[in-house]
C-alpha cells in the first residue's frame, strides 16, 4: 500500500519535472504591448527575430524569462520556439498565428486613414489605395484587413497576410498580390513563380495608373537593372502573354482556385496550358 503511494507520487514528481523541463525550452510566452513598450513573458529560453527600426534588418535575440522592447514607429516580432503565443497590445495590428508570420506594431494604429478593409497611414495613399483595391479584384477578393504602411525604408516587404510595409507607390501591387502568390497559394521555399507573378501584376498596374512609371519600368527591365526574376523573366512573361492583362488575370484565377501551394516546375506546366 505504502510503496504505492510512494510509486504515485514519484510518477507525479517525474510529470511535474518533464513539464517544467518541456516549458523551460518550448516556453509558453505572453506578450504584452502598452505606449510604445514591448514585454515578452516567458516560461523559459525564448528565441525571438526583431526588426531593427535603424538597419531595417531582423535581428535574432535569445533570452530568459523576461524581455523589454522599445520601439518607436513600428515593431515587427517573431517568436520562434514558443508552442503557445498570449498576445495582446493597443497597437497590435497583426497577430502572430503560425511559425512563420509574426506580431506586428504601429505606433498610430488608432489614427490610421480607412477604406473599406484596408487601413493606411497617409492621406496621398488614398487614391491608390482605391486603384489597387479595384486592380486586385480581378484576381480575388481580400476580405482580411490589410495594413498599407508608407515607412521611409529603402524596400517594402510585407508581413503576411495582414501588413504591408511600402517605401514606394511603384511597389504597392506587388507587395499585395502576395497575399494571394506567397500567402492563399503558399510558394515551394526554391521557386520564383510567385514573385515573377507579383511584379507583373506591379507593371500591368503601373500601365493602367501610371504611364509613365509604366514606360520607365519597362526600360529598367530590359536594360538589366533589376536582378530576375524582376527584370527581363517579366517582359518574357509580358510578350508570351501578348501584354493581354486579361489572360493573365485569367491564369492568376486559375492558379487561386485550384492550388494551395505551388512551385516553378508545376508553374511552367499551367502556363503551357495558356
Ligand atoms: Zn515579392
Amino acid at each position: 500500500m505504502q510503496s504505492n503511494v510512494f510509486k504515485t507520487r514519484y510518477l507525479l514528481f517525474f510529470i511535474f519535472f518533464s513539464l517544467i523541463i518541456f516549458f523551460l525550452f518550448f516556453p509558453i510566452t505572453f506578450t504584452l504591448e502598452k505606449k510604445g513598450q514591448i514585454i515578452i513573458f516567458s516560461s523559459g529560453y525564448t528565441n525571438i527575430l526583431l526588426f531593427d527600426e535603424l538597419s531595417f534588418d531582423f535581428n535574432n535575440n535569445k533570452f530568459f524569462f523576461y524581455y523589454k522592447l522599445p520601439y518607436h514607429d513600428i515593431q515587427i516580432l517573431n517568436i520562434i520556439n514558443s508552442p503557445l503565443r498570449m498576445q495582446k497590445g493597443e497597437n497590435l495590428i497583426q497577430k502572430q498565428n503560425r511559425k512563420s508570420s509574426a506580431m506586428v506594431f504601429y505606433k498610430d494604429s488608432h489614427n490610421l486613414f480607412k477604406f473599406d478593409n484596408y487601413y493606411y497611414n497617409r492621406k496621398w495613399l488614398e487614391a491608390k489605395v482605391k486603384d489597387v483595391s479595384s486592380f486586385l479584384h480581378n484576381i480575388g477578393p481580400i476580405e482580411e484587413k490589410v495594413y498599407i504602411l508608407h515607412l521611409e525604408m529603402y524596400r517594402s516587404f510585407q508581413i503576411l497576410p495582414n501588413v504591408y510595409i511600402i517605401s514606394s507607390f511603384k511597389d504597392l501591387a506587388h507587395e499585395l498580390s502576395h497575399y494571394f502568390f506567397g500567402y492563399q497559394v503558399k510558394a515551394d521555399a526554391n521557386s520564383t513563380w510567385h514573385e515573377l507573378l507579383c511584379e507583373v501584376n506591379s507593371v500591368l498596374f503601373l500601365r493602367s495608373f501610371s504611364r509613365y512609371r509604366y514606360l520607365k519600368e519597362l526600360e529598367l527591365k530590359t536594360v538589366g537593372f533589376y536582378y530576375e526574376p524582376y527584370g527581363k523573366s517579366v517582359i518574357n512573361f509580358l510578350e508570351y502573354f501578348n501584354y493581354d492583362q486579361e489572360r493573365i488575370f485569367e491564369l492568376e484565377r486559375f492558379i487561386l482556385k485550384n492550388y494551395k501551394s505551388l512551385d516553378d516546375k508545376e508553374f511552367e506546366n499551367i502556363i503551357k496550358k495558356f
